[in-house]
């Protein structure tokens, strides 16, 4: 033998041995195997793995790579997804799952005359069942759309068994989420000029009062939970200021987020000056309030404000279709990216928007274009990351990327459809030509709960038909027939 020979024979000596021990190993079985499908990572090298395979046991993602890194995994089900797109789940990072009883209504109204007129008198007077009908249907709807996680922010009923019963409802479904419990505290000057002093349940609780049901229902679903509960002053500008530093302070308490409406509407920041001599960023800054802090808008913002939400990574929920249906106003989406600021979608939910992450992508990078005439102002890239991983930073959890460790919440986009033939490029096919109808399948926490136009926790039928039967019996109860009479205006 020479020494070649004896080299050669080493070296297959200690490739047997691996593969003896890779074959042993338990990690090379797992609960479900995803295997020939374009993996879009987003992970730190943004890898487009094609064809790909992905290995999940139990709620998270063990391994990630081409189909023969992965050949050797033996799973309990293998799932053939040849000429599929697998992309990490979308987060919502703001939603009122509740107000979908309230889709295609209340056209053409600006924000407060809206929120006063029409959604908080709905609000004052949907009960714990039809709030959570409209819920469940409206999480059935995220999981079909490729949603895997929603920041629900309900504020109609809060009573503690309500707030539960939303989350449970969410939970239900597979969903995982935050309930962002709505609260108000007692009227204010600023309150008072928006409208809101016509409305006789919206103030129901004390300050005192508000906290004390967060605090149970925080404690009741605490961090980790598949759908948490967070405390959510309804409104930075309205609220009153000691509702916002103690419900700061309960985050903190609790270790999770908090959430909230900040800049929506282009007359608050004057408000506020005007009232308190600090535009609203500001004050929360200057008493040390934005830590843990996740907002929806933020479209009137100066440099400095965007600097400070940037120095503080602050959470922003971005809702281009919601600003573009209720004219709120463009944000400064590349100014708040770069700025250092935790930039996610929103949909804002479904009667000022469209329950439809897809939409959002595509809505965030065309409404930048057209208001800066420049389009390089945001690409589809950057779209999609704010959908998956930047959303995932902004709500606290593990996931956004598709890589080992990570949760496995997931999605499956079918490319057996008109609109993706000629298939070029990925991202630009997500952001610019796929629809939510084109998903598949959608696993979260590992857990199968859509695949094939089914539901595989509840029976989709009866809670469709549920919402639709409560959605009839209030519009009835509130006289809100007027709203659905075709060609209203
Ligand atoms: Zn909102």
């Amino acid at each position: 033998m020479d020494q070649s020979d004896s080299e050669h024979r080493k070296i297959s000596n200690i490739q047997e041995n691996l593969v003896a021990e890779t074959t042993n190993n338990p990690v090379n079985s797992c609960d479900v195997l995803l295997t020939g499908g374009i993996v879009i990572t987003v992970d730190d090298d943004r890898r487009v793995i094609d064809p790909g395979s992905i290995a999940i046991q139990g709620e998270e993602i063990s391994a990630v790579g081409t189909i023969e890194e992965l050949s050797h995994y033996e799973a309990k089900r293998i799932i053939d997804c040849q000429g599929k797109l697998i992309t990490p789940g979308f987060v919502d990072c703001h939603n009122h799952l509740f107000e979908s009883m309230l889709r295609g209504v209340g056209e053409g109204m600006k924000l407060w005359p809206w929120l006063s007129q029409l959604l908080q008198p709905f609000g004052d007077r949907v009960t714990r069942e039809e709030a959570v009908a409209a819920v469940t249907n409206c999480a059935l709807e995220a999981i079909r759309n490729g949603t895997t996680f929603v920041v629900d922010n309900h504020y109609a009923p809060t009573d503690l068994e309500t707030t539960l019963a939303v989350a449970d409802a969410i939970a239900s479904t597979g969903l995982r989420g935050a309930v962002a419990r709505g609260m108000y505290g007692h009227p204010t000057a600023i309150s008072d000029q928006f409208g809101f002093d016509v409305l006789d349940r919206t103030f129901l609780y004390s300050v005192d009062e508000e906290i004390d049901i967060t605090r149970a229902a925080m404690e009741s679903r605490p961090p980790g939970s598949r759908v948490e509960v967070w405390p959510c002053p309804e409104n930075i500008s309205y609220n009153p200021q000691e509702l916002i530093i103690r419900a700061v302070e309960l985050a903190g308490e609790f270790g999770t987020p908090w959430h909230s409406h900040l800049a929506e509407d282009d007359t608050e920041q004057d408000l506020y000056r005007g009232q308190f001599g600090a535009g609203l960023v500001e004050w929360l800054h200057a008493e040390g309030l934005l830590e843990g802090g996740t907002f929806a808008h933020c479209i009137w913002l100066d440099d400095l404000d965007i600097e400070i939400l940037g120095e503080t990574h602050s959470g922003i929920a971005h809702c281009p279709v919601s600003n573009q249906y209720l004219a709120t106003g463009i944000m400064r989406l590349k100014a708040l990216r770069n700025s250092g600021a935790v930039v996610g979608l929103g949909s804002d939910g479904s009667c000022c928007g469209n329950q439809d992450l897809i939409l959002a992508m595509h809505q965030a990078v065309l409404l930048q274009r057209v208001n800066t005439l420049d389009p390089t102002e945001v690409l589809a890239e950057q779209a999609f990351e704010m959908a998956t991983i930047g959303g995932a930073r902004q709500v606290g959890i593990n996931a956004g990327q598709l890589a080992p460790g990570k949760r496995a919440d997931l999605v499956v986009i079918g490319l057996d459809v008109p609109q993706a033939r000629p298939f070029n490029n990925p991202i630009g096919h997500i952001v610019y030509n796929s629809r939510v109808t084109d998903v598949d399948m959608t696993i979260i926490g590992g857990q199968i709960v859509y695949e094939d136009g089914r539901f595989t926790l509840v029976d989709e039928f009866a809670v469709m038909e549920e919402a639709q039967a409560r959605a009839d019996e209030i519009f009835e109860r509130l006289s809100l027939g007027y709203f659905r009479n075709n060609w209203q205006n």
